[in-house]
């Protein structure tokens, strides 16, 4: 048997990184093998994931925030943050949406549109994993349209009176403070918003078949009343919270090729050792043609991610080229688990091996962080210069 090469080393991407890098890959990817990989298929089948502990513990590897500066933040490059966005994902979606929703999107809020009293107050907390923050945009009747949200907050005196439902929400059941978007008179603005005050509340989701490694909630906010300085004083319009979620689908962009790496992995593994009609199904020219065609699509995706990443190290990466990388990059990632699957044949379904797993995950990174239809329209409109959205 001639020797094996893993899939990403057939077109040898580590030569296409820094040492800085592969060390930051190399140090998330022991933290997974050591606190994630035993625990995840467990933590999956109850649906709960103790997510202090892990939050604690990404804050000590500067995994939270990872990519901002200041206010205890690692300040690594956007290439880095991707490497270690992939390396969580190869472990479980769900704890890669821990890191996402915490620092792309809850620190990132604060970090580029708050005041210094709120970042000081939020970001070093964070960062260390000692208060978990969520991100409320979804509402139960705005979900891609999320220009048409009903969350509104009104003035009262000085202070703010917030009112809303906000819908499957990451980490609201467990998280310290929301970063809630709502309408007010001058359009869509960003609240900080202590979950210990009055009116607010959370609720777990329950029977999800998917990302079930993570804490989803329904957000209530029942006449929630806040000072004036809880608004994030230069978040002004849509426009804002949907920057916020440029930074998380660039993450997202790196972690579906983790949970594709780790699939393709497995059935490399499980098609070498299983023997049918007396030889290694792996031998098979069929089973070859899956695993040849899962590579290639691998490879390009990484290639994809790894320019985007280029391209926001410069300051130079739009939000249309993240759409690219997330509709192309989740995509092949879910065909990929789906081939992967078939390899495993029974064992393909069992929790004892990843892929499923990962099959069921991507299904939801599928559609959150704007659903892959949406990620058509963009880059359509990108091509075309018609919008397809507007009603
Ligand atoms: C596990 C999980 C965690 C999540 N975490 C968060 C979070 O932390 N914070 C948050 O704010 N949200 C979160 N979301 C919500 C997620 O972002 C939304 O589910 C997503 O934006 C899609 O909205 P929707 O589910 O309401 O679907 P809808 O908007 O109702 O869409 C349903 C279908 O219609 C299609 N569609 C809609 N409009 C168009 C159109 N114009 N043209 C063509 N097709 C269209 C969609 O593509 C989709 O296929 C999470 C979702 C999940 C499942």
């Amino acid at each position: 048997m001639a020797d094996r090469v893993a899939p990403l080393d057939l077109i040898d991407v580590d030569s296409l990184h820094s040492e800085e890098e592969l060390q930051i890959r190399a140090v998330v990817r022991r933290l997974v093998a050591d606190r994630v990989r035993p625990y995840v298929a467990d933590w999956y089948e109850r649906g709960e994931v103790p997510v202090r502990e892990l939050a604690k513990e990404f804050g000590a590897l500067g995994l939270l925030g990872m990519h901002l500066s200041g206010y205890s933040c690692a300040g690594a490059s956007a290439v880095a943050y991707g490497l270690a966005c992939m390396e969580l994902e190869a472990g479980d979606s769900g704890l890669r949406s821990l890191v996402s929703v915490q620092g792309s999107l809850a620190m990132f809020a604060i970090w580029r549109y708050g005041s210094e009293a709120q970042k000081e107050q939020w970001l070093p907390a964070m960062a260390a994993g000692d208060a978990i923050g969520c991100f409320g945009l979804t509402e139960p009747d705005h979900g891609s349209d999320p220009a048409s949200m009903k969350t509104r907050a009104r003035r009262d005196g000085d202070d703010w009176i917030l009112t809303g439902t906000k819908m499957w929400i990451t980490n609201a059941p467990v998280a310290d403070v929301a970063v809630v978007w709502a309408r007010t008179e001058d359009g869509i603005n960003g609240f900080v918003v202590p979950t210990e005050t009055p009116g607010v509340s959370a609720r777990t989701i329950k029977h999800k078949l998917s990302l079930r490694a993570s804490v989803t909630g329904e957000l209530v906010l029942d006449e929630v009343r806040l000072p004036a300085d809880a608004v994030l004083p230069t978040a002004r319009g849509l426009k804002v919270p949907l920057s916020c979620l440029t930074e998380a689908r660039y993450g997202i962009v790196w972690g579906a090729l983790g949970a594709a790496r780790d699939c393709l992995d497995t059935a490399i593994d499980y098609a070498t050792t299983r023997v049918q009609f007396d030889r290694p199904i792996a031998g098979f020219q069929l089973t070859q043609a899956k695993l040849a065609d899962s590579a290639l699509e691998l490879e390009k995706g990484y290639l994809l991610a790894l320019h985007l990443g280029r391209r926001a190290d410069a300051g130079a990466l739009r939000p249309q080229q993240v759409s690219v990388g997330k509709l192309n990059n989740v995509r092949e990632a879910l065909t990929i688990a789906r081939q992967c699957r078939t390899i495993l044949g029974a064992n393909g379904i069992s929790a004892e091996y990843p892929v499923m797993r990962h099959a069921a995950n991507l299904e939801t990174v599928l559609t959150y962080e704007g659903t892959s239809e949406i990620h058509q329209l963009v880059v359509g409109q990108q091509l075309t210069g018609l919008s397809a959205f507007a009603s």
